[in-house]
């Protein structure tokens, strides 16, 4: 195991090996959601855009700092955050949705569907540390917390779309 802070946890009743993997494949998650906001701010398209555009570019840096957030708590669990990008595919939870129409009504319907996703993997995460590693779980609330917020965002600019600016 090696450090006081590791034992603990496993003390606590935790397999660590078990919360590491899962931590690794939220990890996964957070880079695809990240490049997917990214991306989808990059591309996007249709009037009017700029509000979109800005809170998906908020919402990937906020996916990056999740991904900062999980690779620091992998690591001192004694673990190796994801190394290879190719491996992200392979151990995401969720479906990263490549932007291929531009539209940004498809956009936001794509992100809510991500965050769906990340919610349902967050829950379950803080189920499987029942309160046994308050430091994992305090920041698995955070994110959550960030989680719920991007889409209640997304839902509401969504709702802004519909009311301003029907789809011929
Ligand atoms: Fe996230
Ligand atoms: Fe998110
Ligand atoms: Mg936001």
């Amino acid at each position: 195991m090696g450090t006081r802070a590791r034992e603990a946890v496993k003390a606590a009743g935790i397999k660590v090996p078990e919360l590491v993997t899962l931590l690794n494949k939220a990890y996964a998650d957070e880079w695809l959601a990240y490049y997917q906001y990214w991306i989808g701010a990059k591309v996007a398209a249709g009037v009017p855009k700029g509000e979109v555009v800005d809170e998906l570019e908020e919402h990937a840096q906020e996916e990056l700092k999740h991904a900062d957030m999980l690779a620091e708590r992998i690591i001192q669990l004694g673990g190796i955050p994801v190394l290879e990008p190719k491996l992200w595919y392979e151990q995401a939870n969720c479906r990263y949705l490549p932007p291929k129409d531009p539209d940004i009504r498809t956009l936001l319907d794509q992100n809510i569907k991500g965050e769906q996703c990340a919610i349902s993997v967050y829950y379950k995460i803080l189920d499987f540390i029942k309160d046994k590693d308050p430091i994992t779980q305090r920041m698995i609330e955070k994110i959550l917390k960030e989680e719920i917020e991007h889409e209640q965002d997304l839902e509401d600019l969504k709702r802004d779309l519909e009311m301003c600016c029907k789809k011929k």
